[in-house]
């Protein structure tokens, strides 16, 4: 067991973690506060090939792997979250659906672009009225001749509604399995085709320099040939990509932890309070301590998840728990971070408060903690 990173890895996260201090700090918080998309950092994550780290090079791909992706995930989110959610959701819930259960054509279609950067695709599973029960949903598509016809909506999607935004993958209750179950199957739906409305972005807490949107189906219309993989497997199909996910959310909240310590340490060491730095207390250095060891330990968690996924053995549990531990130790240091700054930890102006702002959707997006704990638990043979 050998938890090092090869030369090759090493040196991705090293470019990343450059490109996060020295492109994307300096313009993040502006984003941030305006609530802006920052394209030009997006355009720039496109030319150093990022949206492709994970796919094979004959369909434009980097020919890396999901582990190269986490890597570029946590040192990102060391300075920004909502950046690396954008790559997170582009990659894993956007493009990744297409590379696993597409025909021939819709990769040649899709995949060059999205792969590039120079399109986005969003993942349309949740809805206003399902999030965690999602096999819930109640959006629907029927066909009718040689096209799907899609009524209904979904809510929170990531990546739906830019400027640059190609498409959404849709789960929609297609029929009826022989045990009365919904028969669930997922459908592209290019942005721009009639009856597809994307409303106003939300307000949100944290992440607000990413795209999020609520989404309708009204009668719209799609080309049969728009089915993703077998219709049915709607199912499997999502529980395959919110599996994998969870490993790329997990090194999220992990470098959002690590960026907690970096902020830390360097205002610990600047700020002085009784006559000396504030560091110097014992009880400031346990904090920092204590932080270090959570990143480190969640960490290791999904390095754990992501090396038996490469490998070919099950994962499931292990992503639950690296997304559980991580998320739940992002929020930890978060609240350390912001007491460690005193005041000025509550001002917009610091990374420590998007830091705060930004930790609390990690127990909720990409399945929630209890949903995690229940997947741990159902694993277990409970
Ligand atoms: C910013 C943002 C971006 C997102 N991006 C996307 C996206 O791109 N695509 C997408 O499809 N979705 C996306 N989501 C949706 C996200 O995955 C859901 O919000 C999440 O899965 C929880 O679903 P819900 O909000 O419906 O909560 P609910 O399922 O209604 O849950 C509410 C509460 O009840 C708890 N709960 C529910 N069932 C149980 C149970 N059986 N036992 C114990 N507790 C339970 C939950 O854990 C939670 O605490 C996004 C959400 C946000 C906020």
């Amino acid at each position: 067991m050998d938890f090092r990173l090869t030369d090759e890895q090493a040196a991705l996260r090293e470019s990343v973690r450059d490109f996060a201090r020295e492109v994307v700090a300096p313009v993040i918080a502006e984003h941030y506060e305006q609530h802006t998309f920052p394209y030009e950092v997006i355009r720039q994550m496109g030319k150093m090939g990022l949206f492709g780290l994970p796919f094979a090079e004959e369909h434009g791909g980097m020919g890396g792997d999901y582990f190269a992706l986490c890597l570029a995930l946590e040192e990102l989110a060391r300075v920004d979250s909502s950046v690396a959610i954008t790559l997170e959701a582009a990659v894993s819930l956007g493009a990744m659906p297409i590379y696993r259960f597409g025909t021939e054509e819709q990769k040649a279609t899709w995949l060059p672009k999205l792969l590039s950067g120079e399109a986005l695709a969003g993942f349309g599973l949740t809805e206003p009225g399902t999030g965690s029960d999602a096999a819930g949903t109640q959006t629907r598509a029927a066909l009718d001749g040689d096209e799907w016809v899609i009524n209904g909506s979904k809510a929170f999607i990531t990546n739906s509604g830019t400027d640059i935004t190609a498409m959404v993958t849709v789960t929609a209750v297609t029929g009826t399995n022989p045990d009365g179950s919904k028969e669930l199957s997922t459908i592209i739906v290019p942005a721009g085709t009639p009856g597809f409305t994307v409303a106003p972005g939300y307000s949100k807490v944290g992440w607000t320099a990413s795209d999020t949107h609520e989404l309708t189906f009204d009668d719209c219309r799609v080309p049969a040939a728009n089915l993703l993989g077998e219709r049915g497997r709607g199912f499997a199909q999502f529980l395959r990509i919110l599996d994998e996910g969870r490993i790329a959310i997990a090194a999220l909240a992990v470098g959002l932890a690590q960026g907690c310590v970096d902020e830390s340490i360097k205002y610990a060491t600047e700020r002085h309070a009784f006559g000396r730095p504030i560091g110097a207390n014992q009880a400031i250095q346990f904090k920092i301590a204590d932080m270090e060891l959570k990143a480190h330990t969640a960490r290791l968690a999904y390095y754990d998840a992501a090396a038996r996924m490469l490998a070919g053995e099950p994962f499931k549990r292990q992503a639950a728990i690296a997304k559980l531990h991580a998320s739940t130790i992002a929020v930890d240091n978060a609240r350390e971070a912001t007491q460690i700054h005193g005041g000025y930890g509550f001002m917009n102006e610091y990374p420590v408060a998007r830091f705060w702002r930004d930790s609390k959707i990690l127990e909720i997006g990409e399945g929630t903690s209890e949903v995690q704990r229940m997947i741990i638990a159902r694993d277990l043979g409970l």
